[in-house]
């Protein structure tokens, strides 16, 4: 499951509404955006086939791989000896006396010395601006033991400026600290009244101190967001002991900046920049969870167009608008997609798609389901009706988008389907990919349908 969607949920209870898509409700613009739309995605994925194939003659190589395992990932042709590229085209895959043909006085040649060459690894769904963010500060993965994990704070918190934001993440329940949760007070310790956080492992929990709480102004007056699930670990007299589970740390998180343009920036070294050397050559970004609705995150699609066009973007990007309330408009989504990706647009970023957040997540007991758990619980409602999703799919389709629709039960799986299916019937698949993400738990019954529909199951672990 993916850790940021899960956390999406927090983020829907706390308190927002879209105020300019209701504003945008009924008024009647969107059917004018809608007919210049197809075009936009479109032309950038027809663009590469239409080119005129290059020969050496025209110009040689800039950069031949050769002497290598190369993988190419087509059928017709899996495997070759190399690989010659001029600009951002790659002019010729084959046998290296094929190849020999492309090499020039300039021409770069890698000797791949019999290793492996293969195209680059495609994030299908992450969510690049808010992801790196929970790696930045103290590591303190691999400490154990409380007077282990405070010394280290110790010292890091001596090393940072004044005014700095102390922060952290790495440990791991159990494994760290036994069986006791982390404390405010043992953070207290070695701040003072330097508020810090510092996140587990796996985000799902946040260890904060009391600066922290009385930055985020959270304390025991403080309701948990989702009970059971998205909550504060209390004291037996109420007041908060240092922990929050899930996206009840939002508040602290965004009291200290962790959303800021210049977190966000910083955090970017770590995904963007590190993102070749890794292999990545391309993220989907299934929504910049910046704050309470989709356009809370626009800066970064400034900002990456920005990059790119400084040619400093190493990788493709492909962004979202994404919607979660159900005081979301379904045309003034579309219409609000239209116009981001006319905007926000350079070589290797674009918008492609709507993401819909329809539920929370199985594991946290929050997805929809066909029947209880055997503990007797229920799991979760949808946050639309199978109205508005359906709604919402046939608006992006007909304006020339995909959808990529959050669900993780079975039930709700089912109504998703059906929306798909609906639309269908009255529109055809018209080319669109639309992909579900998540989809931990599906009715046998229902599994054939993805195929009959071309809807892409996109299982996203982290
Ligand atoms: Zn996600």
């Amino acid at each position: 499951m993916c850790l940021l969607c899960n956390w999406a949920v927090a983020l829907n209870s706390a308190a927002h509404v879209s105020s300019r898509r209701q504003v945008l409700r009924g008024a009647g613009t969107f059917m004018a955006t809608a007919v210049a739309a197809p075009s936009l995605p479109l032309s950038v994925e027809a663009a590469p086939t239409k080119r005129k194939p290059l020969t050496p003659r025209s110009g040689k190589a800039d950069w031949l791989f050769q002497n290598g395992k190369i993988h190419t990932a087509n059928p017709s042709q899996p495997t070759a000896e190399a690989v010659a590229v001029r600009g951002n085209q790659i002019v010729y895959v084959g046998d290296m006396t094929g190849a020999a043909a492309w090499r020039g006085k300039d021409t770069k040649v890698v000797d791949l010395a019999g290793r492996m060459l293969m195209p680059g690894f495609i994030d299908s769904h992450n969510h690049l601006a808010t992801l790196g963010v929970t790696k930045l500060g103290l590591n303190i993965s691999g400490i154990v033991g409380k007077d282990k994990v405070l010394k280290a704070v110790r010292e890091y918190v001596a090393a940072q400026p004044p005014g700095a934001t102390l922060r952290g993440f790495g440990w791991s329940a159990h494994s760290t600290f036994g069986e006791e949760h982390p404390r405010r007070e043992w953070l207290d310790e070695v701040t003072g009244d330097r508020p810090m956080y510092i996140m587990n492992a796996d985000i799902h929990e946040t260890w904060f101190n009391t600066a922290a709480m009385k930055a985020a102004g959270i304390g025991a007056h403080t309701p948990d967001p989702d009970p059971g699930k998205q909550y504060y670990i209390r004291n037996p007299d109420g007041s908060l002991s240092g922990l929050a589970i899930e996206g009840a740390a939002f508040p602290i998180l965004m009291a200290l900046g962790m959303t800021s343009r210049e977190t966000v920036r910083e955090s970017q070294r770590l995904t963007i920049e590190r993102a070749p050397s890794q292999g990545l050559t391309s993220y989907f970004d299934a929504g910049a969870l910046l704050g309470g609705e989709s356009s809370s995150g626009n800066w970064v699609f400034e900002d990456l167009v920005a990059r790119d066009k400084a040619g400093e973007l190493p990788i493709r990007i492909v962004g979202t608008v994404y919607t979660r309330s159900a005081h979301d408009d379904p045309h003034a989504v579309a219409e609000e997609l239209v116009r981001c990706a006319k905007k926000y647009r350079s070589e290797h970023f674009r918008i492609g798609a709507c993401k819909m957040w329809t539920e929370g997540t199985f594991p946290a007991g929050t997805a929809k389901l066909l029947q209880p758990f055997e503990d007797g619980a229920r799991g979760g409602e949808m946050f639309f009706t199978p109205e508005h999703i359906e709604a919402q799919i046939e608006a992006v389709q007909k304006a020339g988008f995909d959808m990529h629709v959050h669900v993780d039960g079975d039930a709700s799986t089912r109504i998703v389907l059906n929306a798909f299916e609906n639309v269908q019937k009255r529109l055809g698949p018209q080319g669109r990919r639309h992909t579900m993400c998540h989809v931990s738990l599906v009715d046998p019954t229902d599994v054939p349908r993805f195929g009959k529909l071309g809807v892409v199951v996109n299982g996203t672990p982290l």
